[in-house]
């Protein structure tokens, strides 16, 4: 144990959203899509395959050049890693030394607290507003790095253009990284502003929108002075033939990619409403998640419970401001007639 670094004998590691052992589950509790991804990315990996004799391309040149030309900037902008969680990892290890601060948003996604235990980083939380909003006071500090999920998780909540422009201002000296895992759900990106601010990086991810969560890959935008040096960073071999090929088919396919979220979308909207019906308040969603507030945190937790026995499975954080709140994934109308269903039953009986 004495050769363990103390930073991570203290840290818990993190804790995904449970997988499901059931095949008849309705697993609605990690974001995943639930289409199928495009079946351009099946037949590409296909081809690849019969190249798996050969090492991939470490620079994942082909994928990044896709990514460039579709989010206009240059291939040096833009870097390809094993899922954005890789992505996130790098700018711990290559922007904070040991004691330094990095600042995340209560409530977010918890992994970055994770990052920073491991990289034994000090990670300070700023809370957001009873609605979930941009605080008026920011007070990022000395921070080397300032983490901020848009479209939010886990509320879905969508910062206007004017925050993230205010945030980054804020924090001249550290980066800003704007976490884009669920921006194809809102068709709002920040990628542009990488011409007007040095300090800004986006992430985002081919797991939700793409569905290839079971793919890992994701993208990381920066200006080329930054990524320069995460490229030496990064695993050499980061992402296999077969992930470069099907991310580059998702994202060529554009039409796939407009026609699953316009369905997933529609079916938010409409389960949104449902749940608003039962009495529930509902946060408005830019994402394939709904989170929604029930009357207490013994009803949410009766209500998660429920919702097991009839085999679904939604996601209760049991965390001070959020222990009475659940969250839903965004699965096909089929799915979300089961949860409706099952989400009343489950009121009628928490009553
Ligand atoms: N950022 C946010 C906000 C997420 O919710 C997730 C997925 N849980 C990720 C990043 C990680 O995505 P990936 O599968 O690309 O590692």
């Amino acid at each position: 144990m004495a050769t363990i670094r103390s930073c991570v004998r203290k840290m818990t590691g993190y804790v995904p959203g449970g997988s499901a052992k059931d095949p008849r589950t309705i697993k609605l509790n990690q974001n995943e899509n639930r289409y199928p991804p495009s079946p351009q990315v099946a037949e590409a990996i296909q081809s690849a395959m019969m190249q798996l004799n050969r090492y991939p391309d470490s620079a994942s040149l082909s994928l990044r050049r896709a990514a460039a030309e579709m989010y206009g900037v240059t291939v040096e902008e833009v870097m390809a890693t094993n899922g954005s969680d890789e992505m996130l990892l790098l700018f711990f290890r290559c922007c904070c030394s040991p004691g330094d601060e990095a600042v995340g948003f209560y409530p977010g996604y918890t992994y970055y607290a994770t990052l920073a235990a491991m990289n034994d980083v000090r990670y300070r939380l700023i809370e957001l507003t009873d609605e979930f909003r941009l605080p008026k006071r920011l007070n990022p500090g000395d921070a080397k790095l300032v983490f901020l999920a848009n479209p939010h998780a886990p509320t879905g909540t969508l910062f206007p253009e004017g925050d993230v422009r205010r945030l980054i201002e804020s924090i001249p000296d550290g980066l800003v990284v704007i976490d884009e895992a669920y921006a194809d759900f809102s068709g709002a990106t920040v990628i542009p502003l990488l011409r007007d601010y040095p300090n800004l990086a986006v992430v985002r991810t081919f797991s939700k929108g793409y569905a290839l969560a079971g793919l890992r890959v994701g993208l990381g935008f920066a200006r080329k002075e930054i990524l320069e040096q995460f490229e030496k960073v990064r695993d050499f071999y980061n992402l296999d033939r077969l992930a470069q090929a099907g991310a580059e088919a998702a994202l060529r396919d554009r039409e796939w990619l407009r026609k699953t979220t316009a369905k997933v979308i529609a079916s938010r909207e409409r389960t949104a409403e449902g749940i608003a019906r039962l009495g529930f308040k509902v946060y408005a969603s830019a994402s394939n998640f709904i989170f929604f507030r029930s009357s207490g945190d013994v009803e949410a937790e009766r209500i998660f419970a429920s919702l097991l026995r009839r085999n679904i499975m939604v996601r209760h954080f049991r965390d001070r401001k959020v222990s009475d709140c659940l969250r839903v994934s965004v699965g096909t109308d089929d799915d979300m007639d089961a949860f409706l269903d099952g989400l009343a039953r489950a009121k009628e009986e928490a009553d």
